[in-house]
């Protein structure tokens, strides 16, 4: 699989039938299209990973904000004012030394909004999609992570029910960051699972 983003069939077929859905319901009265064009504004420019950043960064230094994280995502993700379309329901997952998570949609491109933003083109790949269930560590090999045999790898199947988000391994050598300090070390991907965070020394 390549990381980049592919022209893919599929992709542009949904786009077509997104847009015809799109006319029909403008045309019905149903919907109006600033309507559609402030929410796709407000994904695309206000609400991105940096708001899952400030969630991990929060985890990693506040361990009884932690523990609430990982008992009820949605309510602790709410407590920091991130909520909305498309995380009704979030459950976050805690990646260690010892197991690595890592989260897609193999039905279509289910994905935490309030906390990462919009889906990358990959994770709407049917290769992705389709290949992460069966091989997860050659996918992640092609993501650039090399996991030893000794971690367990587990794969996350998010749905419009249930999204998920990883919380990453707080890397080692930033035992003395503050919080706000750690947020920009925190990635897009790694809160997917597609990568681990270095440690700001390497
Ligand atoms: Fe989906």
């Amino acid at each position: 699989m390549k990381r980049q983003d592919e022209p893919d069939r599929s992709e542009s077929d949904a786009a077509l039938r997104t847009r015809a859905l799109e006319s029909l319901l403008v045309e019905k009265g149903l919907l109006a299209t600033d309507t559609i064009n402030k929410v796709v504004e407000k994904y695309e420019k206000d609400v991105g990973p940096l708001n899952g950043a400030r969630v991990v960064a929060r985890a990693w230094s506040d361990p009884d904000y932690k523990r609430r994280l990982l008992a009820n995502g949605t309510a602790a993700i709410a407590e920091l004012g991130f909520a909305g379309r498309e995380g009704a329901e979030i459950v976050v997952l805690e990646n260690t030394s010892t197991v690595h998570n890592v989260v897609v949609c193999t039905l279509c491109s289910c994905y935490p909004w309030p906390v990462l933003g919009l889906p990358p083109g990959w994770y709407k790949s049917y290769a992705y999609r389709s290949r992460l269930v069966r091989e997860p560590r050659a996918v992640l090999r092609e993501f650039d992570l090399h996991l030893p045999d000794s971690v367990e790898v587990r794969v996350w199947d998010s749905n419009s029910d249930l999204r998920y988000m990883v919380l990453p391994e707080r890397p080692e050598g930033t035992e003395d960051l503050t919080e706000e300090a750690l947020v920009p070390l925190v990635t897009r991907d790694a809160m997917i699972g597609a990568a681990r965070i270095d440690s700001p020394s390497e």
